[in-house]
């Protein structure tokens, strides 16, 4: 039943690896009461341990590109990464700067790209329903 649970309600942790907190606000807005995105069953977490998808917003820098990993490593199998907004997708506007190594798919697998400066909350939920989507098929194999 626990299993079951698991696909309806996936669990979603949120680094930020080097963003301006514009992704990361319109992240929160998902919670509040406009958004409510607790009402299709995803929940925030506070440990990567915990989380079945890991939502990613800004560029790796040189100092968030070991704990990313570390991160990654850490959620458990079946995982779906998800990466909001044109830093976390491509460097964005930080792109060329001295601290900034790469977008986030440089260093580990992504699975849903997700548009804008500042990503629009509705298209973070259009992209985590895909991430869903996903988790589910990969829990099937
Ligand atoms: S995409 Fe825009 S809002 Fe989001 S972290 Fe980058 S600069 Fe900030």
């Amino acid at each position: 039943m626990l299993e079951h649970f698991r696909e309806k309600s996936p669990w979603v942790y949120h680094m930020n690896t080097g963003s301006c907190n514009g992704c990361d606000i319109e992240i929160m807005a998902l919670f509040s009461s406009k958004y409510d995105v607790e009402r299709l069953g995803i929940k925030m977490v506070g440990s990567p341990r915990h989380a079945d998808i890991l939502l990613l917003t800004g560029p790796v820098t040189a100092r968030s590109k070991e704990p990313l990993l570390k991160v990654y490593e850490m959620i458990p199998d079946p995982k779906v990464v998800v990466a909001i907004g044109c830093c976390a997708i491509s460097g964005g506007v930080f792109n060329g700067g001295y601290s900034i190594v790469g977008p986030a798919d440089k260093f580990i697998p992504v699975d849903v790209y997700i548009g804008g400066c500042s990503a629009h909350p509705n298209a973070i939920i259009e992209g985590l329903m895909k991430a869903i989507k996903i988790f589910k098929e990969l829990r099937k194999e």
